[in-house]
């Protein structure tokens, strides 16, 4: 095993952080932040060497530091690395391996280096086909921090220091089958008349829809999974009037929700762009575009498409590593199965736990929604934060997100195993049985 020696002291470097870094990028347990110097797995080491349960970075897929992807990368560091402009190997080994896991004619790719950068990139293919200027987004969505994503981001814009919404966007409510507008039977329906009403209100608003942007299974609305069916009939939708369908896999895809590669086949849909990147390079910054031929075709107007980073053999190489670990450990099968026994035993703490309102999800991206009681469904958000402070005290790591910030957010490192869920299950009991 490793050993790390720190010189810096937890209080000396918050000290620093706050001479150097600004502190709009949040430090999380504001009160106790965690001071990192290594991890491994689905586990992370402190400076004073506790080993705490990571319950919530998806962004190590395969588990952190894992050997075979930190030796895909140095190999290939040591060979060389270099741009999209020189021909190479590892670029189109792991072009072709994309494409054949992604449906249909999803085939050109474009390779980038963050969600962001992907996601802004495919509202540029959207808005160059289609000629349009238009977006249709999810209200509570979130898919990136530049400035064009933050003004389709009803998560950024209407949270604290958004400027509203812009005219060129249209949102329809979130999703959300359990909380939402619509609920129950009927629900998907319903929310896909809304998607409906917004490509109307679009068009009368001069400004018709470039594209539909959606998150498969939403992240920051609160771990929301739309009701079956919404998603093929949205997208059949936003086609009839004109759009293209982007589905912003950023979190979820590689296997995560066990059923399927990509989120968006859990409901039979076919996007016309995706977009790929956390889970990607398992750390190594990588994300991609995927379209297809006629989309891509549409792109070619004059201007070259760039990106210096984007795609260099080591990201490629980082790539393949996480495709190959994926496959060579089943941790597509293994999700599936340790997410059922996590949310099976979450079911069971809902029997004893009226404050457990409705737990949703698919493999390891899971959210539990925490509410004042089954009936009235109120957003109970201090018990949620005092649940993830507890969790961080006995060492394990989880956070909350949703409109009223009490959904507790579940999407481990892959390797994360039942020993982990039911320990983790243990402590949100131990602790609601300690609030009732
Ligand atoms: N889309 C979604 C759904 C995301 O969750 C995120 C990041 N949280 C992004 C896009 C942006 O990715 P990045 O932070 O890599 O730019």
């Amino acid at each position: 095993m490793t050993t790390t020696t720190t010189t810096t002291t937890t209080s000396e470097l918050l000290a620093r952080r706050a001479r150097h870094i600004s502190p709009s990028l949040s430090v999380l347990y504001r009160d106790d932040p965690v001071h990192v110097v290594r991890a491994q797995g689905q586990y992370m080491y402190d400076a004073a060497g506790t080993k705490y349960l990571d319950c919530m970075n998806n962004v190590p897929h395969v588990g952190h530091s894992h050997p075979k992807v930190n030796e895909a990368i140095c190999r290939q560091l040591s060979l060389v690395n270099t741009n999209t402009r020189f021909l190479y190997e590892p670029l189109m080994d792991y072009a072709e391996r994309l494409t054949d896991l992604l449906p249909g004619d999803l085939q050109v790719c474009f390779f980038v280096n963050s969600g962001s950068e992907a996601n802004e990139l495919a509202l540029r293919l959207a808005r160059t086909h289609t000629q349009r200027r238009g977006v249709v987004a999810l209200a509570g969505a979130y898919h990136g921090h530049t400035s064009a994503l933050v003004e389709i981001s009803p998560y950024k814009f209407d949270g604290p220091g958004g400027l509203g919404r812009p005219d060129h966007v249209q949102v329809c409510p979130t999703p959300d089958a359990y909380n939402g507008q619509h609920r129950g039977e009927g629900a998907a329906q319903a929310y896909v008349a809304e998607v409906q009403a917004a490509l109307n209100r679009a068009e009368t608003a001069w400004l018709p829809a470039a594209a539909l942007f959606a998150e498969s299974l939403m992240g920051t609305a609160g771990q929301i999974q739309p009701p079956a069916g919404f998603l093929p009939a949205a997208y059949q939708a936003a086609r009839e009037a004109g759009a293209v369908v982007v589905a912003d896999e950023v979190q979820i895809g590689f296997g995560r929700v066990g059923t399927h590669y990509w989120a968006f086949q859990a409901q039979g849909a076919q996007p016309d762009i995706v977009t790929l990147g956390k889970p990607m390079g398992n750390g190594y910054p990588l994300g991609a575009v995927v379209t297809t031929p006629e989309i891509a075709a549409s792109f070619l107007n004059g201007m070259e498409y760039f990106s210096t980073f984007g795609g260099s053999p080591a990201a490629c190489a980082a790539g393949m590593a996480v495709l190959d670990v994926v496959e060579q450990e089943g941790l597509q099968e293994h999700a599936r199965q340790v997410g059922e026994h996590l949310a099976d035993n979450f079911r069971q703490l809902a029997d004893r736990h009226e404050q457990i309102g409705d737990i949703r999800g698919s493999g390891l991206f899971l959210g539990v929604e925490l509410v004042s009681d089954r009936h009235d469904r109120q957003p109970a958000t201090s018990t949620a934060h005092d649940l993830v402070r507890a969790l961080r005290r006995q060492a394990v790591l989880c956070s909350t997100d949703g409109p009223g910030d009490n959904v507790l957010k579940i999407k481990p490192p892959m390797p994360f195993n039942v020993d982990d869920a039911d320990r983790f299950t243990d402590l949100v009991d131990e602790f609601l049985r300690s609030v009732t």
